[in-house]
């Protein structure tokens, strides 16, 4: 998986990631619903607009990786101190874009903070797809946090 663009809208930041001409499902990774909730638990909370408001945990089993790090980027932001409240959305039209092109909309209440969430969701996204260590979530957490806190200072 790659980050090909980030831009930042005045309401969202928009993060299109490439996962080459096939991308995988998360079914296609044993254990990785359990992994990803072991990693950061607040995801049993998330909740998906798309599918009827059904749980994250349910829409896990078998659902596209871009909708996996759409949910880590928004806990990311949620563990720094933004609202719970914030939403996202993961959208792809392979007529337009090239075949696993997805677009990641995220909502925030500090750029800057989102930015730095959209940077860590890769690594964790990667590792869980890979099956492969994790960065630490407490160390992308509290850097989130730093940045919030300057962000705010910044601007007085
Ligand atoms: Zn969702």
């Amino acid at each position: 998986m790659r980050v090909d663009s980030v831009t930042v809208h005045t309401d969202r930041v928009e993060a299109v990631l490439a996962f080459g001409t096939t991308p995988l499902r998360t079914s296609a990774v044993e254990g990785l619903r359990e992994r990803s909730l072991e990693l950061l638990p607040g995801l049993a909370r998330h909740r998906c607009r798309h599918a009827e408001g059904r749980p994250l945990t349910e829409e896990l089993a078998d659902t596209e990786f871009a909708h996996l790090f759409e949910h880590v980027a928004l806990e990311l932001m949620v563990l720094a101190g933004s609202p719970r409240t914030l939403t996202g959305e993961t959208r792809w039209d392979w007529d337009h874009d090239p075949k696993g092109t997805f677009r990641v909309s995220l909502q925030y209440d500090d750029d800057l903070a989102c930015l730095g969430a959209v940077k860590g969701a890769s690594s964790i996204v990667r590792s869980l797809a890979d099956g492969t260590l994790s960065p630490s979530v407490d160390t992308i957490v509290s850097s989130l946090r730093d940045v919030r806190l300057h962000d705010r200072e910044d601007r007085g």
